[in-house]
């Protein structure tokens, strides 16, 4: 027993813009397929696409086309680690008050978790103490060594 599709049911369907299989919902019918759907998620109006690729069963793998080149792995790589780290950026900064963040001074003496206003990086998280007198501070690009307890 497969559903019966409608206009105004909902079928999966490839999505042109997201290009992702996803929940459309059916605008028009040709005979007992859809025809034209509306994405759900992005609203957009397209034209039936079945879902996985099935109806799109060529996959240029060959020479030839103007394919844009894969990254790397590497690359692929350090992509994933910029990504994560904002992500933990995201998560230590997000909802804090401007009164957590203590600005940050070559003299003060900070310790792992503390949140810092940097004048030019921004804010920051201390993730690691390296020495006595180093830090590593986590800002939103990238993390970066900062002096402390560094008599001025
Ligand atoms: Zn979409």
């Amino acid at each position: 027993m497969t559903k019966s599709l409608s206009v105004a049911g909902e079928v999966d369907s490839y999505c042109t813009k997201c290009r992702m299989d996803l929940n459309h919902r059916i605008v028009s019918m040709k005979g007992t397929k859809p025809h034209q759907v509306m994405c759900l998620t992005c609203n957009t109006q397209h034209l039936f696409r079945a879902p996985g690729g099935a109806a799109t069963a060529k996959t240029p793998r060959a020479a030839g086309t103007r394919a844009s080149r894969p990254p790397s792995a590497a690359q692929a790589k350090l992509e994933q680690a910029r990504a994560d780290r904002e992500l933990t950026w995201q998560k230590a900064i997000a909802g804090r008050a401007m009164g957590d963040f203590t600005p940050y001074k070559m003299s003060g003496i900070f310790e792992e978790g503390q949140l810092v206003n940097h004048k030019k990086f921004g804010d920051g998280i201390v993730v690691r103490i390296v020495d006595a007198n180093k830090l590593e501070v986590l800002f939103q690009d990238e993390s970066r060594t900062l002096a402390h307890s560094q008599a001025s």
